[in-house]
């Protein structure tokens, strides 16, 4: 069977991890969730005094990025792939509002997504990967075989997360959609884009069964013609 890499863009919270997780099972591919190395990039900067009330000491950060090691550990308990910072499993604080409120102010530093991106790259290089982001198709897997741009109406994505994230209020996490969403989209480096080759799906009234059986479609296609 031909290998091939998926790449999987979106608006935040739209459901791309449950997608890209259920694709790599099937295929036995890996599975990168990109955004959980921005977050963990993000907590790392908050918990050594590198970012303040949203201000980033941004030379102190890049000076710190050889000591920043994310990598990804599948817990078969959980059925998840977890993340870990330097050693350390950050998977549950990385998922906070907290990272999420701070994360975009991280992300769009170029020196931080150079890294990144290089990591990706290479995790890429044979093949067999179902990526999901901001800029996978467009800037870490130019060339992939198949990209899907996912999204869905704010109040929709606002409720699913909310499910997830007890503690916050409904308004705070759509504010906080929205405005990922706005940094995310305008800023310099690698914005989120919809690029020609990607075929968009909006999810806002398919269930989860739903949206996996039509991208597996076009996986089946992208793969055997
Ligand atoms: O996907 P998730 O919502 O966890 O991503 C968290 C943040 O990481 C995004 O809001 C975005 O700022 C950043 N990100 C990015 N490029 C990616 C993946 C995530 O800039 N490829």
């Amino acid at each position: 069977m031909k290998k091939i890499n998926i790449a999987i863009d979106g608006h935040s919270s739209c459901g791309k991890s449950t997608l890209a997780k259920q694709l790599s099972k099937h295929y036995a591919y890996i599975y990168v969730d990109t955004g959980a190395m921005y977050r963990a990039v993000c907590l790392y900067a908050l918990k050594n005094d590198i970012m303040k009330d949203g201000i980033i000491d941004e030379a102190a950060l890049i000076d710190s990025l050889d000591n920043i090691n994310v990598s990804f550990n599948y817990n078969d308990e959980r059925s998840i792939s977890e993340t870990f910072l330097n050693g350390v499993n950050v998977e549950n604080e990385i998922r906070s509002l907290w990272i999420s409120e701070n994360v975009s102010k991280i992300s769009k530093l170029k020196e931080v997504r150079q890294k990144m991106v290089s990591i990706q790259q290479a995790i890429g290089e044979n093949k067999g990967v179902v990526m999901d982001g901001r800029d996978i198709g467009s800037v870490v897997f130019p060339n992939a075989e198949l990209k899907l741009f996912i999204t869905a109406s704010v109040e929709e994505r606002a409720r699913r997360r909310s499910l997830e994230l007890k503690d916050a209020s409904l308004e705070d996490i759509k504010k906080n959609l929205q405005s990922r969403d706005y940094d995310d989209s305008t800023r310099e480096e690698n914005p989120l884009v919809i690029m020609d080759d990607a075929i968009q799906i909006d999810n806002t009234n398919l269930s989860i069964e739903e949206q996996f059986n039509l991208a597996l479609n076009y996986c089946q296609k992208a793969i055997y013609g």
